[in-house]
This record gives C-alpha cells, sequence and structure tokens, in this order.
C-alpha cells in the first residue's frame, strides 16, 4: 500500500497564508493542508487594527479572513501559537519550536513582516507600543483614554492612522516624523501636504524633522526629548517606524533572499517546491522591472491566491496592478498604479479633495491618487485601474477636466 503523500503546508496564518489556504480548498485541493501560524488566532485581515479596533468600531470577529469553525469545516489545519523554527528544503521537512517536525509536499512561506523596534527605548518600558498583530491592538486600545498624552512616532500609514484613532479617543497627540514631510516615501508630495493640513486641523501637534535624543523616565517614557531642545511630556508612546520581513527562516535554509523572500513571476522561490506571497516576498512588478515588496491588503490577497494556485501546478505568471487605501478621520486615500515623486501629469479637483495622473511616457496611464471625503474617491479610482489596463494614450487636459468623467474617457 502506498503511504500518504506528505501535506501542502504553508507557514504564517496571516492574510496572504489564510487567503491561499481557503483558496487551495476552493480550487478542489483534498489532501492534507496545514497552516501553521505564531498568533493565537485564525487568520484576519490588518488594516482594522490601526482604524476600528482602536476605535472601538470593529472586533476580530468582524475582520477575519475565515472563522476558526470554517476552518475545521474545510479541513484546512490551523496549527496557533505555534511558530516554525527551520526549514530543511533538503529533506522537505517543518521544524516547529515545540520540536515537532513535518514533512511537506509543497511549501509557502506567508510569513509577513515584524514592526520595527524603536531604538533607545529600553526593553520592557510598559508604555511604548507597537502595532502589527491584533493582540497590540487591544492593548493599544484599552491605553487611548480621554485625555492622555501619546506621542506618535513615524508619520507612515500606521502613526498617521493611529494619530487619527487616537484623536477620536480623545487623545492629546503629538506625531514625530523623521523626514521632512508625511509619507513621504510613498506618496507625492501634494497628498503629503494634505495629510498634514487635516491632522493639524483636527489638532494633532505634527513636527516634521524631528530628531529624537533621548526616552527618558524609570520603567515607563515619562518624556520624549527631542534634539532640537525641545521636551514632550507624554502617557504614551506609539511607533510605527516600518516594518522588518521576516526572512529569518528563508535565509537560514539557503533561499534566497534580497529585501524579502525573492521570487520568480510564478511565486516560486529559489527551491522549486516552495512558494512565497504577501509582505516578505520579493518580486518583478514588470518582466524587466526591479526586485521590489509591497507592503499591502491587495498585494495579500491576490499573492496568497496566486500562489495557491501554482502550488497546484497552474504555472500561471503573476500580474497585478498594485494600489492600497487609508482611512483618517472623515477623509480617504486611494492609489492605484505606480505614482511616481515629482509632479503629477494631470490634477483634478474634487468636491474635498483632488485626483493626481501620472502618465508615462507614451502618454499611458502609470498610476492615480485619490483623496477625498469618506471613500468618495473610490469609484474613480476603479475607472483609473480599467484605463491603465486599457493602455491607451491619454491627454492632460480632459484628465484634468472634472466636467469631462472618466468613464468618457474609458469608452474613448
Ligand atoms: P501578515 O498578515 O503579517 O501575516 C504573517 C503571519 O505569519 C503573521 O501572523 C506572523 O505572526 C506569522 N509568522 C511569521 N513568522 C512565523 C513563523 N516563523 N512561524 C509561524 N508563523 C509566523 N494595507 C492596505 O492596503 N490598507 C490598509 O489600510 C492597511 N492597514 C494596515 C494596518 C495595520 C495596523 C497593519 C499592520 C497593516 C496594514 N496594511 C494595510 C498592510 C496589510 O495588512 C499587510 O500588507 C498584510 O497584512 C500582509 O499580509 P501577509 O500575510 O504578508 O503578512
Ligand atoms: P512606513 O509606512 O514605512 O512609515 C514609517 C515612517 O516612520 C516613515 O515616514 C519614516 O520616515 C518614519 N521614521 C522612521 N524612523 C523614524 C524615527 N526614528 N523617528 C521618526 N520617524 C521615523 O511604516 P509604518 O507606518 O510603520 O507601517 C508599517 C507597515 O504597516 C507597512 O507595511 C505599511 O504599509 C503597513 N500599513 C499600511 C497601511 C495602509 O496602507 N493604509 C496602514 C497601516 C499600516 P523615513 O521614510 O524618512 O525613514
Amino acid at each position: 500500500m502506498n503511504a500518504a503523500p506528505a501535506p501542502l503546508i504553508i507557514v504564517g496564518a496571516g492574510h496572504a497564508g489564510g487567503r491561499a489556504a481557503l483558496t487551495l480548498r476552493q480550487q478542489g485541493y483534498d489532501g492534507r493542508l496545514l497552516l501553521i501560524g505564531d498568533e493565537a488566532h485564525a487568520p484576519y485581515e490588518r488594516p482594522s487594527l490601526s482604524k476600528g479596533a482602536l476605535q472601538g468600531t470593529a472586533e476580530l470577529d468582524g475582520y477575519r479572513l475565515s472563522a476558526p469553525e470554517e476552518l475545521s469545516r474545510l479541513g484546512i489545519e490551523h496549527w496557533a501559537g505555534r511558530p516554525v523554527q527551520a526549514l530543511d528544503t533538503q529533506g522537505k521537512q517543518v521544524h516547529l519550536a515545540d520540536g515537532s517536525c513535518l514533512a511537506y509536499s509543497g511549501l509557502l512561506l506567508a510569513t509577513g513582516g515584524s514592526a520595527r523596534r524603536l531604538p533607545g527605548v529600553a526593553a520592557g518600558w510598559s508604555n511604548v507600543r507597537y502595532l502589527r498583530t491584533h493582540d497590540e491592538a487591544v492593548a493599544l486600545r484599552a491605553s487611548l483614554v480621554g485625555g492622555s498624552r501619546l506621542v506618535v512616532v513615524g508619520g507612515g500609514f500606521i502613526g498617521l492612522e493611529v494619530a487619527a484613532s487616537a484623536r477620536a479617543m480623545g487623545c492629546t497627540v503629538t506625531l514625530l516624523e523623521a523626514g521632512p514631510r508625511l509619507a513621504g516615501r510613498v506618496l507625492p508630495a501634494q497628498v503629503s501636504q494634505a495629510l498634514l493640513t487635516l491632522h493639524a486641523h483636527q489638532g494633532v501637534d505634527v513636527r516634521l524633522n524631528a530628531r529624537i535624543q533621548a526616552f527618558e523616565g524609570n520603567d515607563r517614557v515619562e518624556r520624549v526629548r527631542l534634539e532640537d531642545g525641545s521636551c514632550i511630556a507624554c502617557d504614551g508612546v506609539v511607533a510605527g517606524i516600518g516594518m522588518q520581513p521576516n526572512v529569518d527562516l528563508a535565509r537560514a535554509a539557503g533561499l534566497t533572499v534580497g529585501q524579502g523572500i525573492r521570487v520568480d513571476v510564478y511565486l516560486r522561490s529559489s527551491d522549486p517546491h516552495v512558494f512565497a506571497a504577501g509582505d516578505v516576498c520579493e518580486f518583478r512588478l514588470h518582466p524587466q522591472g526591479e526586485f521590489q515588496r509591497q507592503e499591502t491588503w491587495r498585494n495579500a490577497e491576490l499573492q496568497g491566491r496566486h500562489a495557491a494556485l501554482n502550488l497546484l501546478g497552474a504555472e500561471e505568471p503573476f500580474q497585478q496592478v498594485p494600489g492600497f487605501w487609508s482611512d483618517q478621520y472623515d477623509h480617504g486615500l486611494q492609489t492605484v498604479g505606480l505614482l511616481r515623486d515629482g509632479p503629477a501629469s494631470a490634477r483634478r479637483a474634487q468636491p474635498g479633495g483632488f485626483l493626481l495622473f501620472y502618465l508615462d511616457d507614451q502618454q499611458r496611464l502609470q498610476g492615480a491618487c485619490g483623496w477625498g471625503a469618506g471613500n468618495s474617491v473610490a469609484k474613480d479610482i476603479k475607472l483609473c485601474e480599467r484605463l491603465i489596463l486599457a493602455g491607451q494614450p491619454l491627454a492632460a487636459g480632459p484628465l484634468a477636466d472634472p466636467a469631462i468623467s472618466l468613464k468618457t474617457l474609458l469608452r474613448n
């Protein structure tokens, strides 16, 4: 009698890993399937962590990818709270921290990333917090009591969304950004300026080019001293200073790793039986492009799904138009495609905001970014995605003209 084939194993039960597991079952894979994660929870989506979860308007059940009972019903063995410690790609085995060892027939690494730690903070200081997981969001939410003074370090998305949530909870917020503008690495200058205006209007004390000299206190931070001599008294600190991809397992196993686990167009790593997806994965957006990582919901969703198909042998090249969103106060930001530094090719005024368009050297739409009240830019950003995919040359004039609908440009 033949032995049962080794299972498919997914390491990392976050968004990409969870989506891959669900897709494998949707695609009819009926073999043994293990989803191994170091968190205590079934896979969930992280965007609510900095928004509704902090403001008390979203609970874990509302942002799970799948309920635990559903995973059981589908025969997905979710091993929670079980860190994987090592991979043996020669022997096709994973080794868990608890000493167990499992053989695999195919492996997906979806280990995401970890919040970068603040330099100069003594280990164990109780009021310094980070935000990557549901448990961290629960701890942070408990500390956001009305009237407390919060210092947010980092003016990227975590910093900005936490600042907005903390203001909604009645906290006083000082935000320290090291760079000359907010979210300066990923957003055009006009959007950084709009974010600055909004946060200042909402009462956040935003300090750009901020250089921290010291965190002062005993077993908690009581003051943050800046190099310019100023000193900010506080009850708590939240750091959102970027994330580091969890590549140690892959590196130690001898897989090729750059800024992330390097994969080919099929999301396959340098080992043919090992795939990678999500924040941890370094891939080429275009065949001749640079290797890059995307740290977005959309990328985790699409790559998780796609890696599952290729684990089953589909041999489909991965393609995507990148994009992300952020919600802060009553405003929404959405992007699609590639944005670049420097002025936009066209700017269209919208009620309460604007749309920016980026054309390539053949006048084709390459990227767009919308900023406005609530969800008001969502429809136009969807149309922009269709314009990007259509690949037709466009003139800047009509793009900038709010009287001409993007739908008309698409039809033409
Ligand atoms: P993750 O979701 O981080 O999952 C990786 C999992 O692997 C984790 O559970 C981790 O603990 C586990 N793991 C790691 N190492 C091991 C190991 N050795 N053994 C076992 N398990 C392991 N994107 C947007 O586009 N819009 C948003 O509004 C938005 N908001 C966000 C808000 C917050 C607070 C955060 C943190 C992110 C946000 N993102 C947003 C980004 C988006 O959530 C991420 O890009 C996405 O979660 C990445 O999914 P992933 O599966 O690659 O990684
Ligand atoms: P981030 O977007 O990389 O932003 C970090 C910011 O902190 C940068 O502006 C950086 O400035 C600044 N910084 C770094 N070190 C600093 C220091 N010592 N003092 C002051 N500022 C400092 O990272 P993040 O905001 O921490 O987010 C982490 C992850 O969550 C990312 O993957 C992000 O995409 C994801 N996330 C996404 C969303 C969304 O898409 N809506 C929301 C929340 C989280 P420099 O650039 O000048 O170094």
